[in-house]
């Protein structure tokens, strides 16, 4: 066996003990008893710790070595697998046990204050062990950039969930976007005011709004035979192999667009799933390239798609058949109701226009607190402050303001950007599969999105993680990610409507 195929035979082996711990967790969210919940602990901790064993062994550093010196030899599709795994490597080898071992604790305790302090709005609970969590993240970031000439502790971990992204980079892309949404708030704040919720609550059973999800999700070209969708609190995509990919969804029966458009944006997720190369599993090559990517994937079905009027000129008669009570609702309505504004003081509950606000509080509050700019006894003033003078209303407490995400108390600084990175990545794809499909606006106007997920699989799913996502996003789109076809996207909604 040559030293490729030594790694090849090593990835596909990390790539089962990973996919069969992704079966234990989905099973964990879905169906496991709570009485099973310790001993899934038990195997879970098992599997991770073999893996960690497997893909930290010194053999791989050797083969790698061997294989990067032989770089000539390989074609272009063995060196980007070569790069990619040595990524993987360094990033495993570069934390010393003591590191992850102190991060794991002061995490899992920072989580279990985080809890308690957003029920009780009292966010001098969760302080100290923010306090430890930021501290024990810049070690691992130093760790991470060592020998890394000008890369930033923040970009370290960026880097973490998006290949090669760098804040600086990022900022005038986000500052242009605030820009855009501040001044279109009061347009669309004018246009929503004539939705009429109430107009669309009614008697949704759950079992038809499976049947009408079902027949979207199929039409767009979720595959059934290679996935299926579940029912959770916290909905989800999860791909437990290829050929396998579990989405689920939560049902509300007064009201059944909030799991139709939870069910498009995880069956845009689940298409990226099945669109991945089977025949790379196991390589780079095979796997999804970040989150920012991924989450154009699920934004651009559940928003460039699903809240088109063209959309809807093809379901909304569907819809009325087979729920059998929106004979009142005209749809022109029906569309002012879902997408209207409604600006909240929580994330995930955020419209399509003041969500990115959201997170642009996010990414500039956790620069700040990382380059100690900002003392994390400071974030709530700070973050209420900020929240003010976006949104032109002031936080009433902070289970509503800086505690309402789980995801610092867990150290993943550098994933809010990827949410907003993933929304202008499906306008700009969106944009360039209408510039480069013939008759695309036809093709969705009746209902066929077959030329659409054709291009999404060759631009982007079949690519894996031979690109990165800026290499990427300039071959499928000409250009890094802008924000003008998010901007432009959102104008034509809200300002010239
Ligand atoms: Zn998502």
């Amino acid at each position: 066996m040559s030293e490729y195929e030594k790694l090849v035979a090593r990835g596909r082996e990390l790539a089962v003990l990973g996919s069969t711990a992704s079966v234990l967790s989905w099973d964990q969210e879905t169906y496991l008893p709570p009485a099973g919940v310790a001993f899934r602990a038990e195997q879970m901790a098992e599997l991770s710790s073999l893996a960690h064993t497997r893909a930290t062994a010194p053999e791989i550093g050797e083969w790698l070595a061997s294989c990067e010196g032989a770089n000539g030899k390989l074609d272009p599709l063995q060196r980007a697998n070569v790069r990619e795994w040595r990524r993987d490597y360094d990033k495993a080898t570069r934390l010393p046990n003591r590191l992850v071992k102190e991060l794991t604790e002061a995490t899992s305790l920072a989580r279990e204050r985080w809890v308690a302090a957003r029920q009780e709005r009292d966010f001098e609970q969760f302080r100290p062990a923010l306090e430890k969590v930021l501290a024990l993240t810049h070690e691992k970031a130093d760790c991470l950039r060592e020998g890394k000439d000008g890369l930033s502790a923040y970009d370290a971990l960026l880097d973490e969930y998006e290949p090669g992204a760098e804040a600086e980079a990022l900022r005038p892309v986000f500052a242009e976007l605030r820009d855009a949404i501040v001044e279109l708030l009061p347009a669309a704040l004018a246009i929503s005011e004539q939705a009429q919720v109430n107009r669309l609550r009614g008697d949704y059973p759950q079992a038809k709004q499976e049947e009408f999800n079902r027949a979207a999700a199929m039409a767009i070209g979720f595959d059934f035979d290679a996935g299926r969708i579940d029912t959770t609190t916290h909905p989800f995509c999860t791909g437990l192999g290829p050929r396998d990919v579990r989405l689920t969804t939560r049902y509300d029966e007064r009201d059944f667009t909030s799991s139709f458009f939870g069910v498009l944006h995880e069956v845009g997720h689940g298409l990226y799933g099945q669109g991945l190369r089977a025949d790379a599993f196991g390589t780079p090559a095979g796997e999804d390239v970040s989150l920012g990517i991924h989450e154009s994937q699920s934004r651009l079905w559940e928003n460039q798609v699903g809240r088109s009027e063209a959309f809807w000129r093809v379901w909304y008669p569907t819809a009325r058949e087979v729920f059998g009570n929106l004979e009142g609702l005209e749809m022109d309505e029906f569309l002012l109701i879902v997408n209207r504004v409604e600006p909240s003081y929580i994330r995930v509950e955020a419209d399509e226009l003041t969500y990115n606000l959201h997170i642009i509080l996010r990414f500039e509050l956790e620069q700040a607190l990382f380059d100690g700019s900002l003392a994390v006894a400071d974030l709530p003033g700070a973050w209420n402050e900020k929240f003010e003078s976006m949104f032109g209303f002031a936080v009433d407490h902070d289970s509503n303001g800086c505690l309402q995400d789980v995801h610092w108390s867990l150290g993943a600084l550098g994933y809010f950007p990827t949410y907003t990175l993933g929304n202008l990545n499906a306008a700009q794809l969106f944009d360039a599969a209408r510039e480069q499909i013939e008759g695309f606006d036809a093709q969705l106007a009746t209902g066929d999105y077959s030329g659409l997920l054709a291009w999404l699989r060759e631009n982007v799913h079949e690519k894996g993680r031979t690109l990165s996502p800026d290499e990427l996003m300039r071959a499928a789109t000409g250009r890094p990610t802008e924000a003008h076809h998010l901007v432009s996207y959102l104008r034509q909604k809200y300002a010239e409507a």
